[in-house]
């Protein structure tokens, strides 16, 4: 997950950006509104945590602009301003959360992967695909009752494969979604991960691995559970 924090008391953008590390996410920082719209026109960002009082363009102008051009990206407004006028103001004009100073860490946490998993059209923190959940909050993966040991790299590769379950990922989507840019290592290491993410699922499913190469494309989830709901053809004919 990458995430844009706008912020520019350096003590509260140093806070939200170790607690963003902390959980595995990419990190930006930018102190100004005019270099956060600049940041959002050529970055897609999971989510963005926006303060208010900016020293040139104010958050408020901020949201309006983004939601302007229709950039969905996920908002929480962090603000010193608690005031219920400015709250419903926000929510209105487009942000979808909104948290006030002093903040807690677990809090924000909690609010960013609601918002993002709501983003992703999932409602529940746990996405199953056959025996597997992977638990969004908690960040661990179960296949049947046993917990999937991976690296922190491997579990984000299998979040976003999950979040984005029955859609064709390329390969720089992995690597944005990991290194958000920063020291990217060649496309290539997202096979290696693909490839001890197979083995690791199908050591304890008893060979089923569900992640689909897309030639020339990239890698996508199997949404096993949409099948299993379908009635089979056959079924449909002898019903009627
Ligand atoms: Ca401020």
């Amino acid at each position: 997950m990458r995430i844009l924090v706008v912020e520019d008391e350096e003590g509260i953008a140093r806070r939200v950006e170790s607690t963003c590390v902390g959980e595995g996410f990419s990190c930006d920082v930018t102190t100004t509104g005019t270099e956060a719209l600049s940041m959002l026109k050529f970055y897609n960002y999971d989510a963005l945590i926006l303060d208010l009082m900016l020293p040139d363009i104010d958050g408020f102008e901020i949201l309006s602009r983004i939601r302007a051009i229709r950039n969905s990206t996920p908002v929480i407004v962090l603000s010193g301003l608690n005031a219920i006028d400015d709250k419903v103001k926000c929510l209105s004009i487009g942000a979808d959360d909104y948290l006030t100073k002093p903040f807690s860490k677990v809090e924000l946490l909690a609010r960013i992967n609601a918002v993002i998993r709501r983003t992703s059209g999932h409602f529940s923190p746990i996405i199953k695909f056959g025996p597997v959940s992977v638990d969004t909050m908690r960040r661990c993966v179960m296949v049947y009752s046993t917990e999937l040991q991976l690296t922190s790299k491997e579990y984000a590769v299998l979040e976003l494969l999950a979040l984005k379950k029955g859609t064709v990922l390329p390969k720089e989507a992995f690597l944005n979604h990991i290194y958000g840019g920063m020291d990217e290592p060649e496309v290539k290491i997202v096979d290696v991960f693909i490839c001890k993410l197979r083995r690791k699922i199908a050591d304890l499913t008893g060979g089923l691995n569900f992640i689909e190469t897309v030639w020339g494309r990239g890698y996508m989830l199997k949404d096993c559970d949409d099948e299993a709901d379908e009635v089979p053809m056959s079924e449909t004919l002898k019903a009627s």
